[in-house]
């Protein structure tokens, strides 16, 4: 029982590898309790959501907090602590290793730092092209 179970869990995982692979973007965490939904009957969203946890505690994927909401996306090719820039317009990041954590001053020394956010924003190389106003509308996909 709890072998099968275990197994199901493992299929499951290599299912979101491969659906993650295979994006070009993001994905919520509801576009993929519905992708898995499909493959998987009666799978519960708790149980994706703590896949996806998983996956990200693992370094498969990452996540990203957007204004509206979680996504979550394939991890960059970049596998040291790294950080990145986001484009507010297409949502494209690029990985920077550099980490300002360092050489943050005024930290009390009793405080125990465990994880810590670091996020730029801006507009990518394509984007800045085809202008800033219009890039500031931010568009579904
Ligand atoms: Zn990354
Ligand atoms: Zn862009
Ligand atoms: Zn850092």
């Amino acid at each position: 029982m709890m072998s099968s179970r275990g197994l199901r869990i493992t299929d499951q995982r290599r299912t979101l590898a491969g659906l993650f692979a295979d994006t070009d973007g993001y994905l919520t965490a509801k576009d993929v309790y519905d992708y898995m939904g499909k493959r998987y009957s009666g799978l519960s969203f708790d149980t994706v959501y703590r896949n996806l946890r998983v996956m990200h505690d693992m370094g498969i994927v990452e996540q990203f907090v957007f204004e509206d909401g979680v996504k979550f996306r394939a991890h960059c090719d970049e596998h040291h602590h790294h950080h990145h820039l986001f484009c507010l317009n297409c949502e494209k990041t690029v990985p920077i290793v550099y980490c300002p954590m360092t050489r943050i001053e005024g930290v009390p020394e009793d405080f125990q730092v465990v994880r810590h956010k670091f996020e730029i924003y801006g507009y990518c190389s394509s984007c800045k092209a085809e202008g800033k106003e219009e890039a500031a509308a931010p568009h579904a996909h």
